[in-house]
């Protein structure tokens, strides 16, 4: 567009101020965000790149403004097509010409956009991995000036990301096809395993690596032990009528009945899953976006690429299976920066559920890692110390001091000396031959005379009755 090409006539010859000129002239902002400047100028200038920023910490500009600054276009591999249409949106929006080719498009439509791509006349465009891997496109990219690639979602390339796709893999090409052509990986999922897999196969080239904080201030996480989790809901929703929030459950049966419970209190409330058709679910991100609808009841499908500035809250019913997921589900409240809340409803039932989810899939490897995760989300749940450090902690980054702005901060946990009761339980654990659930060993502790405790003669044990003083709650807990 003509203001485009007059702002990118009159660029400063310095790769830093072009660049800074084309935030202003083209986005429209004043400032880059964190380490934005530093990757900008670093890509402008030809280099290979890793970003790790947080969702909603501003990668998509990492690579847009290199690719303006560098003749020719910038290919941005994305796995997610809802979201291409998305940014290119936004992108023609501000002048610049992006386009899309996924197997979204019809065929006349592809075809124009492959004129366009031959033609030079695109800026920006926005592929599915499976697109750029054919091999017809890939002989056009050789045929046409690149600014750059930038593989965004980039720990789909890893096994130990919690969203592996096969395709990606075979990304690791690019940098060997096209010398010369600058390589951005771009992620928000920082953990260290991920970040050594994603620069293994991607076989970026000395990379200038960025990582950003990942810390959220604004956003306050707290856990409650699940105890009539439909109760717990009713009661946080309460004190928040007219706050837009997501709730997030674990099975699309859950989000039915979670989602017509709140319809019949009176909340304006839909729920959001893969069961439904593309029509609904395009009608409830729609309404929520608007403020139409206050409240989102959805697994783990909803929020891909959902920029909704004022979700106040987000809620997990069930027990996210590993902490980037939960991370990044709770990452989409507070965008705005204002203070919003992060609730976890997490009972010792879940981890028993979710670990039996995991073992039916197939790949033996795949479910050691998986449990892996599991593991480390639920030591995150049990943890007694300041929440977000913990959270900061396992994407690698150091909190300086308790952050005073979660549940263990504002109401530390009651301490005691448990040595005592660990032993009993210990001890009880080992009598009944360490094949039993929590359940039965508080059984054995608090001396039941369940059918199946009897029949299995554990009335018999030393440890039977040894913790009659405790209660069953405290016992599990
Ligand atoms: P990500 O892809 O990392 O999740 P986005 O690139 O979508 O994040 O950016 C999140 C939001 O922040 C967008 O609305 C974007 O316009 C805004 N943003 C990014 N960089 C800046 C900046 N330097 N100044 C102001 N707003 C910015
Ligand atoms: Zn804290």
């Amino acid at each position: 567009s003509p203001a485009i090409d007059h702002a990118l006539q009159a660029l400063p010859e310095d790769t830093a101020a072009a660049t800074r000129a084309v935030l202003h002239d083209v986005f429209g902002y004043s400032a880059f965000r964190g380490p934005q400047a530093e990757i900008v100028t670093h890509v402008a200038d030809g280099g290979d790149c890793l970003v790790l920023m947080p969702t909603g910490g501003g990668k998509s500009l990492c690579y847009q403004i290199p690719a303006l600054l560098r003749p020719g276009v910038g290919i941005v591999v994305s796995p997610l097509i809802s979201l291409m249409k998305d940014q290119v949106d936004a992108l023609l929006a501000n002048g610049v010409n992006a386009a899309c080719y996924n197997s979204a498009l019809g065929a006349a439509e592809a075809r124009q956009v492959l004129a366009r791509l031959h033609a030079g006349e695109l800026d920006l465009l926005y592929v599915s991995p499976e697109r750029l891997l054919s091999n017809g496109f890939a002989d056009r990219l050789q045929q046409v000036e690149l600014a750059l690639f930038a593989i965004d979602e980039a720990h789909c390339v890893s096994q130990w990301g919690h969203d592996f796709r096969p395709e990606y893999i075979q990304l690791g090409r690019l940098r060997q096809d096209f010398p010369g052509v600058p390589v951005m990986a771009l992620t928000a999922t920082a953990e260290k395993q991920t970040r050594r897999d994603i620069l293994e196969r991607l076989n970026l080239d000395q990379p200038l690596q960025i990582r950003a904080s990942f810390d959220r201030p604004n956003i306050r996480y707290s856990l409650l032990d699940k105890k009539q989790p439909a109760e717990q809901l009713r009661r946080f929703l309460d004190g928040r009528k007219d706050e837009a929030g997501i709730v997030y459950a674990l099975s699309r049966k859950r989000v039915e009945q979670i989602a017509g419970r709140l319809q019949e209190d009176g909340y304006r409330a839909a729920a959001y899953h893969a069961g439904l058709d593309a029509e609904t679910r395009r009608s409830v991100q729609e309404r929520f976006l608007r403020d139409d609808l206050q409240l989102v009841v959805a697994t783990v499908a909803f929020g891909m690429g959902i920029d909704k500035p004022n979700v106040r809250f987000v809620v997990h019913y069930d027990l996210p299976r590993n902490i980037e997921s939960y991370y990044q589900e709770t990452g989409r409240a507070g965008r705005d920066g204002l203070p919003a809340e992060a609730l976890l409803l997490f009972g010792y039932g879940d981890i028993a559920l979710a670990r039996g989810l995991i073992e039916k899939g197939g790949n033996p490897e795949q479910n050691r890692i998986e449990i892996q995760k599991l593991n480390a989300m639920a030591a995150f749940a049990e943890t007694g110390t300041c929440r977000r450090r913990a959270l900061l902690g396992y994407f690698g980054e150091k909190l300086e001091e308790d952050c005073g702005n979660c549940d263990t901060c504002l109401d530390p946990p009651e301490r005691y000396d448990a040595t005592e009761d660990a032993r009993k339980a210990l001890s009880c654990v080992f009598r009944v031959g360490q094949r039993f659930g929590i359940g039965h060993v508080v059984d054995v502790l608090r001396g039941a005379k369940t059918e199946r405790l009897l029949g299995l003669g554990h009335d018999k044990l030393s440890t039977w009755g040894i913790g009659k003083d405790i209660n069953s709650d405290h016992w599990s807990h």
